[in-house]
């Protein structure tokens, strides 16, 4: 089939692909699109395709980093620790969540996993002298890691299969392209496996992997995969790596790929936000500056309400059975 509008490389790419193969499987498609996708734009913010908690407030990453700060305290203040990042955006997280940790007595050496070149150079900014990677493989095996993961594994890529078992798959058509059956059931190997390496890696380093994601907590999830562009839903399957494509994470198969660690959580990120004391912070920064009371009050909202973020993203915890338990998750 030779639609007569104008093509994109990796639209040309992947139907030679499907042509030349067969048709590919879902997860093979998601991981396409969206190495195009993050490898040639910024995609965050209201000039972009969607907003992440800590572009909303810098209360978000200074709660993070407050919690990070607390765990390492009560570790013993272990020398060594690094602060890892998985995705980081641009870098706000890392920012806030740093600034915070160094009024705590906590100096670690910044370690980002990230794929996208544009994003890099965004994150070298507000991260200076952080050391990025293409692979946790490749994080340090000396000390603790501290690592966060915001709106990361909703990334990956996931495969989905029907009642029967069988995998579905995407083929060409006359406008974009078409998945053929209907997913009952899905599964993100390339995010069990990040866990599987980090949790080993905390039983041999200590330290903790901070996962804050939407998803759901129990498996039974049909399809769950979404295509997002300036901040409202389009389809997956035209115009591919030109939107934002995600699944809800499992967080119970995560989880179980955590092999012996901790596992604190998953909890809502509005419960988990407001048991650090998000509404103290809030008090505090309004206090600071009356005049953006109204804005420091939106976000607080935006991230904590129920019909906003705080129910439908959630943090989970994966931390060394050696260390002291998390804070915010005792419910
Ligand atoms: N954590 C940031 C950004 C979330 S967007 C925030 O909260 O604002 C997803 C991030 O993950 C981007 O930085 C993207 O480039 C990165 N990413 C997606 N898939 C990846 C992969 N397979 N390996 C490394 N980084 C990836």
């Amino acid at each position: 089939m030779r639609p007569s509008r104008p093509m994109s490389p990796l639209e040309r790419e992947l139907r030679e692909r499907i042509a030349r193969d067969g048709p590919i499987k879902v997860a093979d498609y998601m991981a396409a699109c969206n190495a195009h996708y993050y490898a040639t734009r910024d995609p965050l913010g209201v000039a972009g395709d969607f907003t992440t908690a800590p572009e909303i407030s810098q209360m978000f990453g200074e709660l993070v980093g407050a919690w990070l700060a607390d765990l390492w305290e009560r570790a013993g203040r272990p020398e060594g620790a690094a602060y890892v990042e998985l995705g980081p955006g641009r870098g706000t997280l890392g920012a806030d969540a740093l600034r915070v940790m160094r009024k705590a007595g906590l100096e670690p050496e910044a370690h980002l996993v990230e794929m996208s070149p544009v994003l890099r150079r965004a994150q070298a900014v507000r991260l200076p002298g952080a050391t990025w990677h293409d692979d946790v493989k490749t994080l340090p095996d000396t000390g603790p890691l501290l690592i966060v993961a915001n709106e990361f594994f909703d990334a990956l890529p996931v495969r989905q299969f029907d009642a029967g078992g069988r995998e579905l798959t995407v083929t060409a058509a006359e406008l974009g392209f078409l998945r053929w059956g209907d997913a009952t059931r899905e599964d993100c190997p390339a995010g069990r496996a990040i866990v599987a390496a980090l949790a080993a890696r905390l039983a041999r380093q200590g330290g903790a992997l901070l996962i804050i994601d939407y998803g759901y907590d129990r498996p039974g999830r049909a399809d769950t995969l979404q295509a997002m562009s300036r901040h409202a839903f389009t389809s997956a399957w035209t115009a591919p790596g030109e939107a934002d494509l995600t699944a809800h994470v499992d967080f119970a198969a995560l989880a179980g790929a955590a092999g012996e660690a901790r596992i604190s959580g998953p909890l809502g990120q509005g419960a988990w936000l407001q048991a650090l004391g998000i509404e103290q912070r809030a008090a505090a920064l309004i206090r600071a500056q009356p005049a953006r009371a109204a804005e420091i009050e939106a976000a607080r909202s935006r991230l904590v309400s129920p019909d906003r973020m705080g129910e439908l993203f959630k943090a989970m915890a994966i931390s060394a059975t050696g260390w002291p338990e998390p804070a915010g998750f005792a419910r």
